[in-house]
């Protein structure tokens, strides 16, 4: 099974990046290009009969699994950064962190109205990251047609956010 494989390289690093919290590291899967050739084919296998034109990664780690997967699929990779990174006007929505806010772009012209498209992150967690990035698309006119995540952080239970926006979910490590 991909998900033991992937769970016995995936690293808990605890105290990071605060006191208290157990951070999921996923720096060692890199390490392992046959098995990330597997954990690809495996979003591919879950992603089968859900209809999508693009693939949205989230800076930064939601880059590396992201857009490797849109590559094996033959989608367009749209990149959405944090605030000031990219260089094209851009659309922006803040949301609330535990101390603070953070806040997310997308070039404007990223897709044409219309377009279906795949919100991918290495990790859910509160899922506030990725409603914003759902409320994003949404900004330009896109639909979001389905989330992937290499690891879900299911005792969160925060699927229940996102269903708003679209009921497929689709994650590698539970
Ligand atoms: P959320 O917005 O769902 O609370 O947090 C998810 C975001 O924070 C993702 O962009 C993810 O990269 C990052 N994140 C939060 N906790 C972890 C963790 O334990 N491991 C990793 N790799 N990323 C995390």
């Amino acid at each position: 099974m991909v998900e033991e494989q992937l769970k016995e390289v995936i690293r808990d690093i605890p105290d990071f990046p605060e006191p208290g919290i157990v951070f999921k590291d996923i720096t060692p899967l890199l390490q392992h290009p046959e098995l990330v050739q597997q954990a690809i084919e495996e979003f591919a296998q879950q992603l089968e009969g859900i209809s999508f034109d693009v693939i949205a990664g989230i800076e930064s780690r939601g880059f590396l699994f992201g857009f490797l997967l849109a590559q094996h699929l033959k989608k367009p990779f749209i990149p959405i950064r944090k605030q000031g990174k990219l260089p094209y006007t851009t659309v922006s929505e803040s949301y609330k962190l535990e101390y603070g806010q953070a806040t997310i772009e997308m070039h404007e012209d990223a897709f044409p109205a219309g377009t279906k498209v795949l919100i991918h992150d290495d990790l859910l967690a509160t899922g506030g990251t990725v409603v914003a990035a759902s409320k994003l698309i949404e900004k330009v006119g896109g639909h979001v047609a389905a989330y992937s995540f290499v690891i879900s952080l299911d005792f969160l239970q925060s699927a229940g956010r996102l269903t708003r926006f679209s009921e497929h979910i689709i994650s590698l490590v539970h």
